[in-house]
This record gives C-alpha cells, sequence and structure tokens, in this order.
C-alpha cells in the first residue's frame, strides 16, 4: 500500500486535499503490519490514522471506542462519506447484533465499532476469528491505565487481541497521557516495540483570553450578543449557577439549557442531543458535560470558574472549534474559586501526597490565568512541549501589558493593609481605599484609618485590578486559611519605607458596547448572509436525514462555499470535506443555493450579473449550460460574453468564434454606415455566420479599434 493510494482515499471518502502532520506516518507504520501508540489534541484527527487503513486494506478494522453516544455518530459520519461502517454494543438489540455480526463474517465491513464490553465479552471471540481484521484501533487508550482520569476496567482484559492475534497491528490513541499511561498502554496492550506518535499539543485555531472575575453575567451576556447563532458551552462549578445563567440567557432571548449530574437522564440527554443538532446554542454545564459529543461546530468556551487544573481545562476549551474553524474561548478568575478549590481539597485529603500535587496543579493554573507573557507557551510547556514564540492569537500577545509607575496606588494599598493589621479582604479593602459609605464600614470604624477614601479617584475595577496584580507580584498575599484576608508580605516593606518602585500594568477599561436587545437586526455581510443560507441548508438536510447538521458538512466546509461560490461539481470538488459521496448526495442542492444567492444578491456583492456569468464559465461550463442554470437565454450570455470582453475581463473568445469567421465580418462591416446593428452583417453575410457569434466578433473588433460604434 502506497501513499498514492492512501491520499486518493483521503479526497474520495473525506474530501480533503492532504493529511494533517504525522497522520501519514502513522498510516505508513500501520501498513508496514506495527503496533503503534498516538498521542493527538483533541480535533487533531486521530480517526483518519485507522480509517484511512482501514477503507485502503482488504478486511476489516475493529475500533474500540467507550464512548457509545460517540460511536453512533461515527458511524453515521462514515456512511454519509459512502464507508461501509457498523456499531455493536449493548444499545443494539439482539437481532441488530445479529445482522451486524453476520456482515462482520461476510466482509461487508471496512469499520466495526464496538464496546470494550462486547468485544471482550463471551462468545465473541469466535466471530472474530472467522472475521479477516486488518487493524484493532484502541481509542480513548488512557482508559486502560488506572493512573489516568478515565479508568475502565474492561480496558485492561484487552491484551487478548495481541495475544489471539499475533499479526493484526494493534493502533492505540488518546489525547491524555503522561509518560507513566504511555507505558501502562504499552505494558496493558502487550504492544510489541511500538512505534510512538507524539503530536503537537498546539490548537492554533483556539484564542485564548482570561479576564478577572467580576460581573461576569454581563460580560457573558454582552459576549454572546455578539456570537449570534454560534454553538458554545459555559462551563460551571456549581449545578445552582448552570440554571442560573441558563435562565438569564433565556430571559434575554437565547437558547440556552443548562447540564449537569442533578438533572434526570432523559433532561440530560436530551440538552446534548438538542445540542449537538444546533437547535439549543448554549449549553451550561459542569464539567460532566462534552465527553460523549463529537460536535465539531462548537464556535467558543466561556469558563465561568477557574478549572482546578491545567489538564481539565485544555480539554474543556479543546472541545471548540475541532472543524479548525477560529474558536474563542473565556476563562474567568476570581481568588474566591481558588479560596474553594482549597477548601475541597482539603477536606476530601486522605493521601497528603496527593493533595500536594493537586495543590501545586491548582497553583499552576493560577499561574497561568495571572500571566503576563503569551499563555499558549505556558499551557505548551506545561505540557511539555517546546514552544518559544508568541503565538498571536492570546490576550497578552494581542494586548500587551503597558507598565506605568504604580508606587504611589501600591503604597496606598499597602498600607492600608498596615493599618488595618491584615483583617481584610480585597473587597473590603477596595471600600476602605475608596472611602465607601457603606454602614458595615462604619461600624467597624474602618473610616478613622488614615487612608480611608485615599483611592477615590479609582473605581472599584481599577482597585480590584491592581490589587490583583499587587498580589501576582508578591507585593500582597492572601491568607486562604484566613477568609482570605489580605496580608503583607516581606516585599511590601521598602515598597512602604524605602520608596521602592513599583510598576503596574495600566487599566484599560473595555470599551462598553452599546446595549442590544436581542433580535435587533444586524447589518450582516453578504457573506455571511450566503453562509446564513447555508447553514440553514445544513439544517434541513441534517432533519431530513436524522443526522447532525455537523455531520452533513463541517462549518469549514461551509466557510470554503462562501469564499470559492463553487457552482459546478469541479469546483465544487475543491471543497475541503466534499467526499464523492456528499458531492453526490448534496452538491446539487448547495450549488443551486449558491448561485440562487448570487443572482439575487450580485451587487451586494459587488458584482454584475456578467460577472456570474463569467464565474460560471471559468468554472468549466459552457455558454448554453450556463444559460439553462441561470435560467436566462442563450443570447444573454453571449451578450455577457461580449460586455465582458470590452470591460477587458478574460473570456476565450476564440473558443466561441474562429478567425475566419471574424474576417468575414470585418470585411463587411468596412463599408458599412452603422455597425450597431446585427441584422444587416448577419444578412451580408448570408446568415452564415449566427447572430451571436456576430456579437462577440463585434466587441472583438471594437476592443481592436477596427470598428467603432456611433452610439
Ligand atoms: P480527534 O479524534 O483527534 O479528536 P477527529 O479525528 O475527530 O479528531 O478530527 C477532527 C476534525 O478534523 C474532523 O472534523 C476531521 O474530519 C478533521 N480532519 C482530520 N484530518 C483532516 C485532514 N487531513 N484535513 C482536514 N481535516 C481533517
Ligand atoms: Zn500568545
Amino acid at each position: 500500500m502506497d501513499t498514492h493510494t492512501a491520499k486518493k482515499a483521503l479526497k474520495k471518502y473525506f474530501g480533503y486535499g492532504k493529511f494533517r502532520p504525522m497522520q501519514e506516518e502513522i498510516i505508513h507504520s500501520i501498513y508496514d503490519g506495527k503496533d503503534a501508540l498516538v498521542l493527538m489534541p483533541t480535533g487533531g484527527g486521530k480517526s483518519i490514522c485507522y480509517q484511512i487503513p482501514a477503507i485502503t486494506l482488504s478486511g476489516t478494522c475493529v475500533v474500540v471506542s467507550p464512548l457509545i453516544s460517540l460511536m453512533k455518530d461515527q458511524v453515521e459520519g462514515l456512511r454519509s462519506n459512502g464507508v461501509e461502517a457498523e456499531y455493536l454494543n449493548s444499545s443494539l438489540s439482539m437481532p441488530d447484533q445479529r445482522v451486524v455480526e453476520e456482515r462482520l463474517f461476510r466482509g461487508d465491513l471496512q469499520l466495526l465499532y464496538v464496546s470494550p464490553e462486547k468485544l471482550v465479552s463471551q462468545g465473541f471471540l469466535p466471530f472474530l476469528k472467522k472475521a479477516n481484521i486488518n487493524l484493532f484501533a484502541i481509542d480513548e487508550a488512557h482508559c486502560i491505565s488506572a493512573w489516568g482520569h478515565d479508568f475502565r476496567p474492561e480496558y485492561t482484559k484487552l491484551k487478548f487481541l495481541k495475544q489471539e492475534f499475533p499479526d493484526v497491528p494493534v493502533l492505540a490513541l488518546t489525547a491524555t497521557a503522561d509518560k507513566t499511561t504511555r507505558q501502562d498502554i504499552i505494558q496493558q496492550l502487550e504492544l510489541g516495540e511500538p512505534e510512538l506518535f507524539v503530536a503537537s499539543f498546539d490548537r492554533p485555531n483556539i484564542s485564548l483570553e482570561v479576564r478577572p472575575g467580576q460581573q461576569r453575567i454581563e460580560q457573558i451576556l454582552d459576549f454572546v450578543n455578539t456570537h449570534e447563532d454560534q454553538a458554545g458551552i459555559i462551563y460551571c462549578m456549581s449545578r445552582k449557577n448552570t440554571e442560573k445563567i441558563a435562565e438569564k440567557l433565556q430571559m434575554r432571548g437565547f437558547s440556552a439549557l443548562p447540564y449537569h449530574a442533578g438533572l434526570g437522564d432523559g433532561i440530560r440527554a436530551k440538552a446534548q442531543e438538542d445540542f449537538i443538532n444546533d437547535k439549543v446554542q448554549i449549553i451550561v454545564a459542569t464539567i460532566a458535560f462534552g465527553m460523549g459529543i463529537d460536535k465539531s461546530n462548537v464556535r467558543w468556551i466561556i469558563h465561568y470558574n477557574l478549572p482546578k487544573n491545567l489538564e481539565n481545562y485544555y480539554q474543556e476549551i479543546g472541545r471548540a472549534g475541532r472543524d479548525g474553524v477560529k474558536a474563542e474561548t473565556i476563562l474567568f478568575y476570581s481568588y474566591g474559586d481558588v479560596s474553594i478549590y482549597k477548601d475541597i481539597l482539603s477536606q476530601n485529603a486522605s493521601d497528603p501526597e496527593h493533595l500536594e500535587l493537586q495543590m501545586l496543579k491548582l497553583d499552576r493554573m493560577l499561574q497561568f490565568a495571572e500571566a503576563s507573557f503569551c499563555r499558549r507557551q505556558i499551557l505548551l510547556t506545561y505540557f511539555g512541549e517546546n514552544f518559544q514564540e508568541n503565538c498571536g492569537n492570546c490576550d497578552v500577545c494581542k494586548n500587551p501589558p503597558k507598565y506605568f509607575d504604580g508606587t504611589i496606588i501600591a503604597q496606598k494599598a499597602l498600607s492600608a493593609v498596615y493599618r488595618l493589621k491584615g483583617t481584610v479582604g480585597v473587597n473590603v479593602l477596595t471600600d476602605v481605599l475608596r472611602g465607601s459609605q457603606k454602614k458595615t464600614i462604619y461600624e467597624k470604624g474602618y473610616q478613622h484609618i488614615k487612608t480611608f477614601g485615599a483611592g477615590r479617584d479609582l473605581s472599584n475595577f481599577e482597585w480590584q485590578f491592581f490589587l490583583t496584580q499587587l498580589i501576582n507580584t508578591g507585593f500582597l498575599e492572601i491568607d486562604y486559611q484566613n477568609n482570605m484576608v489580605l496580608k503583607l508580605t516581606e516585599a511590601s516593606m521598602p515598597v512602604l519605607f524605602e520608596n521602592q518602585k513599583v510598576p503596574l500594568v495600566k487599566f484599560v477599561p473595555k470599551k462598553k458596547k452599546e446595549k442590544k436587545i436581542k433580535y435587533t437586526p444586524i447589518e450582516r455581510t453578504p457573506a455571511e448572509m450566503l453562509f446564513e443560507e447555508l447553514r440553514q441548508l445544513r439544517r434541513t438536510i441534517s432533519q431530513e436525514r436524522g443526522i447532525p447538521p455537523y455531520l452533513v458538512f463541517s462549518d469549514a466546509s461551509l466557510h470554503d462555499m462562501v469564499k470559492l461560490q463553487p457552482m459546478t461539481d469541479e469546483h465544487m470538488r475543491k471543497i475541503s470535506g466534499m467526499s464523492q459521496r456528499k458531492l453526490h448526495l448534496f452538491g446539487n442542492q448547495f450549488m443551486d443555493t449558491i448561485l440562487a444567492f448570487k443572482n439575487s444578491h450580485f451587487r451586494k456583492m459587488g458584482e454584475s450579473s456578467y460577472d456570474i456569468s463569467l464565474q460560471l464559465l471559468k468554472q468549466g461550463l459552457d455558454l448554453s449550460e450556463i444559460a439553462n442554470k441561470r435560467g436566462l437565454a442563450l443570447n444573454t450570455i453571449y451578450a455577457h460574453m461580449a460586455q465582458l470582453y470590452l470591460e477587458g475581463k478574460d473570456v476565450p473568445l476564440f473558443r466561441f468564434v474562429s478567425k475566419n469567421e471574424i474576417k468575414a465580418v470585418l470585411k463587411v462591416t468596412q463599408d458599412m454606415e452603422e455597425i450597431d446593428k446585427l441584422k444587416p452583417i448577419f444578412e451580408a453575410l448570408n446568415g452564415e455566420v449566427e447572430y451571436n457569434k456576430i456579437r462577440l466578433i463585434l466587441a472583438y473588433l471594437e476592443k481592436e479599434g477596427k470598428v467603432s460604434k456611433n452610439s
């Protein structure tokens, strides 16, 4: 098996023009019959690594996958691309399982997805033995390791594969595995001299942003207002908050649902399904949401609370933008969240070593949130990658912090902490600095403190912003054990008593957008309008076929269609994700929609009706096909060509008229007074050159300066 065959299959069955980094090497190692372990981030493209061998080799590839809901979507996705695939798990009735087993036995299947339970169940081995298996792919392979976070006992029985089928290659794939887990996977599966493939965990299309956790709901509402119809997930720590936020969104007219372990199975399943099918835009979830979904067009992720470690954070934001199209993420952080985690962790601390590790991980999470240099660098370094450049797609890279001399601000803050003897937290400190008239402040007698009101010139928001920096840089510290009160540190003394300078990052107020009520019509660009129409068509098809919209076409495919505006098969094949089967099934509907849109909106797109005819010509249609497609008369299309030619556009005129015909026309027009009428010319040539050709030839002669129209 060779590269050429693999590449051809990639285009034919998946509509992709080239392999992503590492996919090709992995496929080759399978062709060589070797075992391998693959580490690739979510959305990195792991499936292609076994699907291409499955399609190009004879026999069946058996894919072990622990997530039943994913199995169905994956099989449907493959089928819509014309691949013979089935799945076997407990959700199928016995007779249905029989049918699948029969197909496997007959050698009808290119891929068979099985749950680990089914695979290791009594009586399944004889079936496997009778079938012609070309590859075992173990998805989510980290489930084999008791060290990992999703340990599945059945996975440990999978060693029988290598024992019973020593000659069939085994491919283990995962998105999360530290060194111990990797070793565990290799040992437990008894892989023989496996190749190790570790792809970069960078997901450059996902933007990273961290914001202080103040007025979070307001910020979220502002955000979703400008992300109309884009699917997103908001992760929260508490069940109560998921419901609260979902309700606030609903009240503003957004389609949003909560999702957490306390809701009934039915409600949860429905929420997940509606989200996958683009029927609900926003899910507000505890971390439990997302494992079982492959939806590729999740466009944004918001963390309402700080995740408890970078592994969780990265896994959760990784659910955005699997299609490779731009996706956004926002993380809100607050010291309150840190304090809650610290409490939970210490309460559940049975093992001190474990506790220390969790605390360290939480600290790394906090460092990420407080970082003043490229966040992607921090993330990827954490995951063991050497990533040195500035990514250009995180908030720090986009708005590098600007420093100013913040000594006076720092002195005011530290001196207030000093005078309050380290007994108050950030909020009360802010009140004191701003000279708040709150009853609680007066009751405590804080109005008598010397620094009371010394910081009136700054807003609440600004003070919180600067205090956070002072904490991050070690001039103040939070006592988590003691109500999160602020304490001075060793570093505070030189600032208070020796006038040491303190640089602080400038506060840049967020531009307050005009308050918009949902459904105020926004002016869409033609490209956005076309995208919307294609999205609607995708939704209709998805409903007719009972498959999720992202399996009809990914957002990436739709964007490609907007960009290339294909109106012929030949051009449609250039669209990323346009497999042969999808072109056959859906191509015409999408082309018709594109053409109809262009016909009615060409002016807005800065085009003329002529331009559309020219585009169709360039996409390989002849003139009568163009007339047909556009529902216009052939004469009109010829007139378009003549006009385009005069405008200097690239019209292949000599495809339609011969040199001799030009000569003939030139000859009879020499002695004519008036040459903007076709009929006299036609008659002078005794009808030997048809009207439409004369039209083109006149354009040519005029352009060459051989005749001039007296119009
Ligand atoms: P993973 O299993 O690693 O999370 P997937 O296999 O689901 O990732 O792939 C993520 C997305 O990338 C899918 O939409 C897939 O079709 C797409 N993809 C995979 N390989 C390629 C490729 N070579 N070119 C373009 N898109 C690809
Ligand atoms: Zn960056």
